[in-house]
């Protein structure tokens, strides 16, 4: 992908803060971070989004994510680590090269990640039966909590 700025990084013709890299997986400092030491994991090849990765370099990616959030750790002092992923630009993807961001937290730094809703009556229970329909899956017989 010659105009991705995440495949530019991965060919090393824009500079990073590299922090862990191997045959199929490169992790550099997020320019713009939550919090310093805030990570980036990205598989070298060009996917969009999660899906598209085959899942041999996904299980490799989610690997390096713990390892990386376990140096974070040590490194920044951090209180939590947060993992995320934006999938989409609905979803806030502003890099269309999938990448999973790994972020150092602390009690007091005035993040709040996402905030819930609430289903009406009956919606959730109808909502999982669509999932496990597009997932051809069958339940456990366990019903979603409420
Ligand atoms: P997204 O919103 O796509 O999940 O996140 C993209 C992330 O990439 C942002 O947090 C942004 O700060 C980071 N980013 C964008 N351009 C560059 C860049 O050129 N270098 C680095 N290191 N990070 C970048
Ligand atoms: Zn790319």
């Amino acid at each position: 992908m010659d105009d991705c700025i995440f495949c530019k990084i991965v060919r090393g013709e824009i500079p990073a803060a590299k922090v862990y890299e191997d045959t199929e997986v490169l992790a550099f400092l997020d320019i713009t971070p939550v919090n310093p030491g805030h990570v980036l994991v990205v598989p070298k090849a060009h996917f969009e989004i999660l899906q598209a990765i085959p899942d041999p370099i996904l299980s490799k990616l989610i690997v390096v994510v713990k390892k990386i959030a376990g140096g974070i750790r040590k490194a920044t002092r951090a209180e939590g680590i947060n993992i995320g992923m934006n999938n989409g630009a609905a979803a806030g993807q502003e890099v269309p090269h999938a990448h999973i961001h790994v972020m150092p937290r602390f009690k007091d730094d005035g993040y709040k990640l996402w905030h819930g809703t609430t289903y009406p009556q009956g919606e959730m229970e109808e909502t999982a039966k669509k999932i496990l329909a597009a997932l051809k899956y069958s339940p456990s017989g366990q019903a979603p909590r409420k």
